[in-house]
């Protein structure tokens, strides 16, 4: 099974991932996860990649697609991925499907995580992370609040806001969506394995596509 998912931030691709994962034992590829371990880390990558994610920038294609051609010759990715996250921009698209040529595979579904930009504003403005590193859980002061204010229910420590979750970062993360993003879903379309699907409620758009899966 080989997935891609899209959507704009906030749009819930990484919780989706998540169920998937655990549904098919295959792994997820959160380009965004890797990214924000590198720069924890401080590695070469890292270095470069956070400024443009502290501004709500996208990192650039030729370190993404780096990252991207090793993760993707991992072994455990033989049985299948989730991609959530990547690609992000039409030429990432374009070696995207050159790395797959190569591998001789193709990618069975995109689905693209369609949610109306006020409820992902919302979202984004109410998201909170927990500190620990190993930790990073997600909660929502709205829909999926901490049991004790600001502290993580799983370990305890304080929950903060992402650098790129102020107010300005979104809006230039929606706008970064909406010029450099949003036009895969052509791109995708025109390949002719797109599946939309109205992204409201995580359990009900997971279900939909393990339905669809099964067709
Ligand atoms: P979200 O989908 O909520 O914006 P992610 O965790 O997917 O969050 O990404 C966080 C940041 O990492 C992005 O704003 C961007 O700077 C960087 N990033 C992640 N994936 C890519 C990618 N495929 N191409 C370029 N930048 C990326
Ligand atoms: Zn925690």
């Amino acid at each position: 099974m080989r997935l891609i998912l899209l959507g704009a931030p906030g749009a819930g691709k990484g919780t989706i991932a998540n169920l998937l994962m655990n549904e098919f034992s295959i792994p997820q590829i959160s380009t965004g996860d890797i990214l924000r371990s590198a720069v924890r880390q401080a590695t070469e990558i890292g270095k470069k990649a956070e400024e443009y994610m502290k501004r709500g920038d996208l990192v650039p294609d030729t370190i993404i697609m780096g990252i991207m051609e090793d993760r993707l010759l991992q072994p455990d990715c033989q049985k299948g991925f989730i991609l959530d996250g990547f690609p992000r921009t039409i030429p990432q698209a374009d070696e995207l499907k050159k790395i797959m040529a190569r591998l001789d595979i193709t990618q069975d579904i995109v689905v693209n995580l369609d949610v109306p930009e006020d409820e992902i504003i919302r979202r984004l403005t109410s998201r909170r992370t927990c500190s620990n590193p190993d930790c990073q859980a997600i909660y929502n002061v709205i829909s999926m609040p901490p049991k004790k204010e600001g502290l993580c229910d799983i370990c305890g420590s304080p929950l903060i806001q992402r650098d790129d979750e102020t107010e300005e970062a979104i809006k230039n993360r929606l706008e970064t969506y909406l010029e450099k993003t949003a036009p895969l879903i052509e791109f995708y379309r025109k390949e002719g394995n797109l599946f939309t699907v109205k992204a409201l409620q995580s359990q009900t758009v997971f279900k939909e596509i393990v339905k669809k899966l099964k067709e």
